[in-house]
Formats: C-alpha cells, structure tokens, sequence
C-alpha cells in the first residue's frame, strides 16, 4: 500500500507552524509497513486542496489527512472530499451529543458553525474525537482509502493510534496484520550499529531489520506478516536474539522507550538512586530523568553549577582546584570526579553523576568546544571520569553528553542486575 499525507492548512505554508503531524504519520506508517511517497501541503483552499486529492489519488491508494475539520468557514477538507466523492454530508449522532453538551456544561450559547465539527461523510467510518469536538473520518471509494485527522497534533495522535488504526488494520486484512518490535540502543552510533548488522539487514526479507536514528540514540524496527500473533512473535524473537547475540551490550529496550526511562527503570529494579552535579549540560540530565513519571523513587534530585563560585558553595569543591595557576580548571577529569562525588554524598543518593564541558560555541578555559568531561560515582568505589570530544551544536554537545552518562549509567545498573546484587 502506497500512502500521501497531505496536511492542509495556510499556517503551515506561511511557515507559522511546523507539520510534526507528518513526522509522526511517516514514522507510523512505516512502522505499519505502509510506504509513505509523497507529503504535501495545501493552503486552505477549496481548489488547491481539490487538486491536491486529485494528484495523490494517482498516485497513492492511501491519502492521510491532517487539519481543517474544525468549525470555522476556512475548515474545509471534509466539504471538499465529500464533493470529490459526489456524497453528502450527514452529522455524526455521538459526536453532536458531545458538542452539544460541550457547550450546555460551560452555558455558552453553541453558533451553528459549532456543528460542523459533527458533520461526517456519507457511508464513512466516523473517528471519535476523543481529545476534541471534530470527528475524523475514513472511508474507501473508488479503491483509494482515504483518512481525515484534526490538525492539532494532541487530537490527532488519539484519534490516529484508536480508531483510524482499527480501520486501516482492518481494511490491510485482518489476514495478514504487520507485527513489529522496535529495538533500542545507546552508547552506539548509527552507522556502527549498521555495519554489525549489515549482512542481517539486507540478507533478511523476513522479518524486515531496518534501523532509524533519533538524536543521540538509535532505533531498529524488526517487523513481520503472519496470520498468527503467535507466529509472528517467534520469527521475531529469532531475528531480536539474532541482533541481541550480536550487538546486546547496547540494546537498552524492545520497546519504544528514551534511554532515561530504561535507567529510571534498572534504578527502581536495583533498588538504586541517582543525583546529579551538571555544568556545561545546565540541567539537561535532571529534565531528562524528572520526565520519566514516578522517578522521585529514584531521582533525588541535583544541581545546576555552572559558575565555579556555585561549585564551590553548593558542591564545596576548592577553589583552588577550579582557578588559579596550576589549577586543573572547571573543565577538567578531577573536577568531575569532585562534583559526582560530593553530590553522591550531599544526596546520600547510591550514584552521582556529573557532566563539565565546553557547549560552545566560544572556547572556554583555552579549552575546545565539545570537550566533556563526565564521571560517575558510584556508592563506596572511586568516581569513574570519561572524556568526550563531541562535535555539532551546543544543543547537541548537551544532549549526547547527557545521553552517554544515561548510558553509563545503564551499564553499570545492568551489571548489577544482572550479577543479581540487586
Ligand atoms: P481546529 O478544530 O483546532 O480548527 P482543525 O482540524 O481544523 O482543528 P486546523 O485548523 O488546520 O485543524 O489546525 C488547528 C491547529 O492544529 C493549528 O493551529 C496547529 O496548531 C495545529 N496543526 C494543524 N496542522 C498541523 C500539522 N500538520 N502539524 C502540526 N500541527 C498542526
Ligand atoms: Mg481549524
């Protein structure tokens, strides 16, 4: 099955917003084994989006919509379709009882235009909008199956994962449904990952093993057809054992997880704790774990010293060590052995960690940008220091500096997991 998405609004033509909803349907539907062609964009326009149809009917025999079923006269895609296809359109019942009493709970008076967020085309599937007013549809005509999702992202994803799945998975034939496995690595790059895997990557028809990378982590989506879920769980637990034998020590989740989680998950399965002394990274590290809900088992918290007066007061590391001649400096492997440890212990948490560097994108200290230092100290055992020479943004120095001491983290936790001293 061939898919274009066509996102439909001018805000996204005159560049005042961002189509993440085609980032997030692309990804999704190749994880469906749906190859997505072509995305478009289309103003709010009765002709062009008109047009827009007609070039990705020939096209493709999947169009995923985004946008334009809201209330306003510039909300037009389900109007426009409807009179592609020659139907009328009708209200959806459930959908109008739940604009209706939207509008009686706040007693504010509901304009006609209101009920257009109800309207659904004849003989389509309506998609409860469970996160808004407008119902989504989706309906096949003519062999072209075509999908219609609000534009904002959060009734979007919803409606997408719930009822617009169901549908699709349906219509692909219950027969034959796609399983797949998304398999998680840290603490290596994309292109290694690839090369120790190349041989499986080409070589494998089925299940297909095909990576993707996300900043600072890697992906590998491992996915099968098979008439049974039984089945398709075996054929893809010899391919992840398959990769596992090969590349396992990196492998930090068979899920779609952030590295932070799976940490947050080996400190509450050890029984472990963490603080955190950041410099250069300006928190990055504590968002990052604070995000994972419930990590205040494991997280005890950290600080953000970015001038050496901070890390001397809060993390009382001399001042010596940070300035002066002779002196290590801020940026330096024993000053961050100093800050995992004095944090360790000001938190009486089981690790501390720390990260110290240069961002950039000025030098500092006569040292390089994306020179950084991170150490961690673990509870009874000296600090163990890593040196980092990373290139790019300063955006990106901060997050793969994070994402390797998440790593480090992780596999220090998973030995002790797995040496069963948790
Ligand atoms: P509404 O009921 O809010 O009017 P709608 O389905 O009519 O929803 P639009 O009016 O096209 O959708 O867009 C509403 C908002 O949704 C936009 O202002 C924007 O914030 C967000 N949005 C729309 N399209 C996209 C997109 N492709 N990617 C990301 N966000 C989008
Ligand atoms: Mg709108």
């Amino acid at each position: 099955m061939k898919a274009e998405l066509i996102a439909v609004g001018t805000e996204l033509l005159l560049g005042q917003i961002v189509n993440t909803n085609a980032q997030y349907l692309s990804r999704r539907l190749a994880d469906l084994g749906i190859d997505v062609y072509y995305q478009s964009v289309v103003g709010d326009n009765p002709h062009r989006i008109r047009s827009a149809i007609e070039t990705a009917r020939s096209r493709a025999d999947l169009l995923v919509f985004t946008g334009g079923l809201g209330p306003t006269q510039d909300d037009l895609t389900k109007d426009v379709l409807a009179e592609y296809l020659g139907l009328a359109l009708t209200y959806d019942e459930p959908s109008m009882a739940k604009i209706v009493s939207f509008f009686e709970s706040r007693g504010v008076h509901m304009v006609d235009s209101n009920k257009r967020q109800a309207s659904t085309i004849t003989g389509a599937a309506a998609l409860f909008n469970d996160a808004g007013l407008a119902v989504g549809n989706a309906i096949e005509a003519d062999g072209t199956r075509y999908i219609l999702l609000p534009g904002p992202p959060r009734e979007m994803k919803p409606m997408f994962e719930g009822p617009a799945l169901s549908w699709l998975l349906s219509e692909l034939g219950e027969s034959m449904p796609l399983y797949s496995r998304l398999l998680k690595f840290a603490g290596i790059g994309e292109s290694t990952l690839e090369d120790k895997l190349l041989d499986l990557i080409d070589g494998q028809t089925d299940p297909t093993i095909a990576p993707y990378a996300k900043e600072g982590e890697v992906a590998i989506r491992v996915a099968t057809k098979a008439t049974t879920a039984l089945e398709a769980q075996s054929k893809l637990d010899i391919a992840v054992e398959a990769i596992r034998h090969r590349v396992g020590e990196y492998m930090f989740a068979q899920e779609d997880i952030p590295l932070e989680e799976g940490v947050v998950r080996l400190l509450r399965a050890t029984g472990r704790t963490v603080s955190s002394a950041e410099s250069c990274s300006g928190g990055l590290f504590a968002e990052l774990i604070t995000n994972i809900p419930g990590s205040s088992g494991e997280y005890a918290g950290g600080v953000v010293t970015y001038t050496n007066a901070m890390k001397h007061q809060l993390l009382g590391i001399p001042m010596a060590q940070l300035e002066g001649p002779g002196a290590p400096g801020a940026i330096s492997e024993s000053t961050a052995a100093l800050m995992a440890e004095r944090v360790r212990e000001i938190a009486d948490a089981d690790y501390g960690v720390s990260i110290t560097g240069v961002a950039g994108p000025a030098e500092s200290e006569g040292k390089p940008v994306g020179l950084v230092y991170y150490a961690i100290a673990e509870r009874g055992k000296q600090a163990e220091v890593h040196t980092m020479h990373l290139s790019g943004s300063r955006e990106i120095i901060r997050v793969r500096a994070v994402k390797s001491v998440l790593y480090r983290l992780w596999q220090s936790l998973r030995g002790i997991e797995q040496s069963g001293q948790a």
